[in-house]
């Protein structure tokens, strides 16, 4: 029979938790499929009306072309381990603090700024390595405009320079070569221009858009080549940025410090962050206490791509999680339960997953079960040493009776099953024992008050006396091993038991 099951569900009880009713109803359903019923659910469509608000409630649509203004850009260093990427982000950080401008000793907040000699801005990732740039990704933050991979000319293009390659491009950010250690002596500059092109990436010089500059990190030369060739391919993207409304960032640092408790760096992508705002990321949040810059003064206002550490936080946000400014603090509580109770639902999908390997464990051993209690049930036919299933009681008619033993379980099981389909309108037959294993003294002697002719399939006698045996008692044993030749067999020592017909 196929049942049809229909299940209503009402979630107004559980308007501010709806996947419950959901996994409620996906265990049932589960549980109704394997059993074998068909069944239909019906829920309300509340559910995923009241998802969608508050999801969208935190994202705003894309800025209007006409609010934007001009940003400058973010860039990430990248390239294969010892090629110098630490070495350039510290004396890129240098030449800020010999322009004389900030002066002060240098904090490490996850980012920073290089000020131009035209009062354009550049703030560095100040994380090298791909391993941040893909944490990032994976948390599909796009905060990195220019990725600067930093080759060393004496090394060549190695493993990670090739996987920093594949990143940026996947990423579809704009490559721009640093190809450093050229104080060396075993600086080899064409070489490793070689090396690049033949990973794709078409140089200027080869009429390409990918810009080399060679650059000695240790000793600082080539840097200011470095900086203005950022700037002009920050030119041709066109960086702009709505400074106004509600902050839309991207953290990228986290810490806990022993005076000023949780921090965060981030880099704001839309409005201006303020003193006193209110913010969520992930399902932390903060009223922005005070703001510091990477010189670690602090500040009353963060427009986009200014990297800013945040004071503030109730809990530590995570690198890459999104940072979205709500109007309240009531707003943000709303936004953060939601988010928290979509991480209970990521949980209750790992909960309903065992639920379903138990049910199918469960019917499994179900299974196993069934069969063995099959199989008992002929052991207990075996024992007793009678099989009522396949005697066929004709009450007029004559009566064959037989014995079968086989060589293993299966061939005998093969043979009972013939046998249970085997039918007969005028002869009775009667199986009045059968097992594995040859043939023994006991068969014969429980043959020969039933005048039963004992079957051999693939198995012959314990000892030769049962053959002897077997001949005094005037008890037939029949040796096969082809089932359709025992069958025949079989079915002419039936008819033998008939009355001829004319
Ligand atoms: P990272 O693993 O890419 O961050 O590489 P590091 O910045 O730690 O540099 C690895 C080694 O290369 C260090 O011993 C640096 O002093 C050295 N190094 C970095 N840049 C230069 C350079 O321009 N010239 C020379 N000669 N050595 C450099």
């Amino acid at each position: 029979h196929i049942f049809e099951v229909m299940i209503y569900v009402d979630n107004s009880a559980d308007y501010d938790q709806p996947w419950k009713c959901i996994d409620n109803i996906k265990v049932i359903q589960e549980i109704v499929k394997k059993s074998g019923m068909r069944c239909t659910i019906t829920a309300e469509p509340t559910i995923e009306t009241h998802n969608k608000e508050i999801k969208d409630a935190v994202r705003r649509p894309p800025a209007k072309a006409s609010d934007c203004v001009p940003r400058h850009p973010v860039v990430t260093i990248m390239g294969h381990v010892d090629h110098g990427k630490t070495t350039l982000l510290d004396s890129l950080r240098h030449t800020r603090v010999v322009d004389g401008e900030f002066g002060g000793i240098t904090q490490h907040i996850g980012a920073f700024e290089v000020c131009l000699d035209n009062g354009e801005m550049i703030t560095f990732l100040d994380t090298p390595g791909h391993a941040a740039f893909t944490a990032m990704r994976s948390r599909g933050a796009h905060v990195t405009d220019i990725v600067v991979l930093v080759v060393a000319a004496d090394d060549g293009v190695m493993e990670q320079t090739r996987e920093s390659i594949r990143l940026a491009n996947e990423a579809k950010v704009p490559i721009i070569v640093a190809i450093n250690k050229v104080d060396k002596r075993e600086a080899d500059i064409a070489r490793t221009k070689n090396m690049l092109m033949a990973q794709g990436l078409v140089l200027e010089e080869a009429g390409g858009d990918v810009q080399t500059v060679a650059v000695s990190a240790l000793k600082g030369t080539g840097l200011q080549e470095l900086i203005e060739t950022i700037n002009t391919q920050a030119t041709l993207l066109d960086l702009k940025a709505d400074p106004k409304g509600l902050v839309e960032a991207t953290v990228i640092e986290s810490r806990t410090d022993p005076f000023r408790g949780k921090l965060s760096t981030a880099i704001i992508q839309r409005g201006t962050l303020r003193k006193g705002s209110i913010v969520v990321a992930g399902t932390a949040w903060a009223k922005v206490r005070s703001m510091f810059d990477d010189q670690g003064k602090p500040i009353q206002q963060a427009p986009p791509s200014t990297p800013v550490e945040i004071v503030g936080w109730k809990d530590l946000p995570s690198a890459g999680d999104e940072i979205f400014e709500v109007e309240t603090e009531r707003r943000a509580h709303e936004v953060i339960s939601f988010r928290q109770s979509l991480k209970s639902k990521e949980k209750l999908d790992d909960d309903l997953v065992v639920i379903q390997q138990k049910v199918e464990e469960h019917l499994k051993d179900y299974k196993v079960k069934l069969g063995e209690k099959q199989r008992m049930g002929r052991m207990r036919y075996k024992i007793r040493g009678i099989r009522p299933r396949a005697t066929k009681e004709i009450s007029a008619g004559p009566k064959l009776s037989i014995i079968i033993k086989g060589d293993v379980d299966g061939s005998v099981e093969a043979l009972l099953d013939v046998l249970d389909s085997y039918q007969s309108e005028k002869c009775t037959l009667d199986l009045i024992h059968y097992g594995v294993g040859p043939i023994t003294e006991s068969d014969i002697k429980l043959a020969e008050p039933f005048n039963a002719i004992v079957y051999a399939f693939n198995t012959g006698v314990a000892q030769p006396n049962v053959r002897q045996l077997a001949k005094s008692h005037k008890v037939q044993i029949k040796d096969y091993n082809i089932i359709y030749r025992l069958f025949d067999d079989l079915r002419s020592e039936m008819e033998k038991l008939l009355p001829p017909t004319e």
